[in-house]
């Protein structure tokens, strides 16, 4: 049938969209998790290049000390100074060796006193700052040497790499820091590479030196955030992923919900689909038309035409049959209205409806409206009620049938004899017609018991004086028991079937 049908159909759609729905929170909320831990590493790594600098800047602070207060002695006698070079050792924090130049040539050591070497500005950064790995005192530790010059005479104090890579070390901790001094560096194990910095593609921060000139670079490897995530956010991962299941089911149960017959039998009366056809109704006696039956198609778009039966149901439990059944009594108006003049008047047609269209009042302007299309007193509108369900007599419900009387709306009772309605009911919601359900007709010639039942439902109505319409007539021997027993109207195959409005009305002009 096309409700279910239609949801198998989308299914795969369906686990895709409940998927996504699913996976949105995972992915924006990751989105929102990395952009958080990307800006947490770039603090963390601007904050230790920050501290190292500071650092580094104090520790050369007391180097350039040295070589301020040893400057004014340069070209002296190297015995005569040695001492006050040798002081500047042990005074100073961080200082290494002291040396003392003239000409260009380093002629006075705190570690050797008179020496002879030639010094070349050109090796220091800025004509200040030397980063060279050791010396030949000692080889394999890096040293940072200042210089400070005044005409003729210089000071060359040292740094000890050592104190330098320890800071590396300490402050930076987890993140890559380094020292940079003009083309050379210096990393954190203690050693000094020549040429460009290895690349820190997560964070990276470069702070240079405003008095000394030099950087200091940290930042992390490549694919350090995903790392950083993975140790810190567990618990926020669980959370998106909680939220992740939660927001799948939702979009499970939205979809399940927008794809249930009442959404798409609600999209069918909007489009619609729901189409009236006719079955005439004859007189008895004479088999001339005295009115039609209004049933009701789905005219599916993919299905082609559905019975009733397989929608109505649906209908009914989603509340959709009172709309559906207005757009009928609308459609048979606009169909119908504009051939009154063809009508043996008067007229009879016929609307199924349910119990659930009795709850108010407004049951009585579905019928005037259509009423109102038709010539006056060209029809009897004729509201089929079926036996199977039936209508609670209460003020409101009395009072509806009261006000359908006063219109004119005549009252009949459908697949009468498969209910149970009693005498008082038919009274008391002023029944006018009686529909002998199909299958007592069904058994006329061939089950004696089913034949007794309709004999006594004409005789009963007869009592009553109720008309009777018996349904399902589909043989002669059926018509021929039903005329000698005097039933008032038939509809059956044997006359005519169910046929859109098109067929209707052109039989219905050719009679
Ligand atoms: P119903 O009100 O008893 O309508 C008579 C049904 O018997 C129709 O079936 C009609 O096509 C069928 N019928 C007529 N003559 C013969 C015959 O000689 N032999 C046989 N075997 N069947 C015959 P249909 O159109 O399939 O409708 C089935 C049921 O669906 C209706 O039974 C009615 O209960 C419901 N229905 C149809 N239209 C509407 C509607 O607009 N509103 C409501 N609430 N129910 C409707
Ligand atoms: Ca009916
Ligand atoms: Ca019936």
């Amino acid at each position: 049938m096309p409700l279910t049908h239609r949801s198998r159909r989308k299914r795969s759609t369906r686990i895709a969209v409940t998927l996504l729905s699913g996976l949105l929170p995972i992915v924006l909320g990751s989105g929102i998790l990395y952009m958080q831990a990307k800006r947490t590493l770039e603090q963390s790594a601007g904050e230790t290049a920050e501290q190292a600098l500071q650092q580094f800047d104090l520790m050369l602070d007391n180097t350039a000390e040295a070589a301020r207060v040893l400057l004014p002695l340069a070209g002296k006698n190297c015995e005569d100074v040695k001492l006050a070079l040798r002081e500047q050792v042990t005074r100073r924090p961080f200082v290494r060796s002291t040396n003392l130049v003239w000409d260009n040539t380093l002629y006075c050591s705190s570690l050797f006193g008179q020496f002879k070497e030639a010094v070349n500005a050109g090796d220091y950064h800025q004509g200040k700052l030397w980063l060279m790995n050791g010396n030949p005192v000692t080889p394999d530790t890096a040293l940072l040497i200042y210089r400070l010059s005044d005409g003729r005479g210089g000071a060359l104090t040292t740094l000890d790499g050592y104190h330098l890579s320890n800071i590396l070390r300490l402050i930076g901790r987890q993140t890559l820091l380094m020292l940079q001094v003009g083309d050379n560096w210096l990393s954190a194990d203690g050693r000094v590479h020549q040429g460009p910095l290895p690349a820190l593609p997560v964070a990276h921060s470069m702070l240079e030196s405003e008095r000394y000139g030099f950087n200091v670079s940290a930042g992390f490897p490549e694919g350090e955030t995903w790392r950083y995530m993975a140790v810190n956010y567990p618990p926020l991962f669980s959370l998106l992923i909680f939220f992740g299941v939660i927001s799948g089911a939702i979009g499970h149960v939205v979809q399940k919900r927008s794809n249930s017959p009442s959404h798409e039998m609600l999209r069918a009366l909007e489009a619609g689909e729901f189409i009236p056809y006719f079955q005439p109704v004859v007189h008895g006696d004479s088999k001339q038309w005295s009115g039609a039956e209004v049933l009701m198609r789905w005219n599916h778009p993919k299905e082609g035409l559905v019975r009733p039966d397989l929608f109505i149901p649906f209908a009914e439990h989603s509340g959709l049959i009172v709309p559906m059944t207005r757009s009928l009594m609308q459609q048979t108006a606009a169909l119908l209205g504009p051939h009154s003049a063809a009508f043996a008047k008067p007229f009879h047609i016929g609307i199924n409806i349910t119990a659930s269209h009795c709850k108010d009042l407004e049951l009585v302007e579905d019928c005037r409206d259509l009423l109102a299309a038709f010539a006056p007193g060209s029809v009897e509108l004729v509201l089929e009620l079926t036996e199977r369900e039936l209508i609670e007599p209460n003020d409101m419900t009395l009072q509806l049938f009261e006000q359908l009387h006063a219109l004119g709306v005549i009252i009949a009772i459908d697949d009468f004899g498969t209910g149970h309605s009693s005498l008082g009911y038919l009274r008391a919601f002023k029944v006018d017609f009686l529909k002998i359900d199909q299958s007592f007709v069904a058994m006329i010639g061939i089950d004696a018991l089913s034949r007794h039942i309709l004999d006594s439902i004409i005789e009963l109505s007869a009592k009553l004086d109720l008309a009777i319409v018996a349904e399902g007539v589909e043989t002669q021997a059926q018509d021929d028991y039903l005329t000698e027993h005097q039933v008032d109207f038939m509809q059956g195959y044997l006359f005519a079937k169910p046929m859109p409005a098109a067929d209707f009305i052109r039989a219905l002009s050719d009679r």
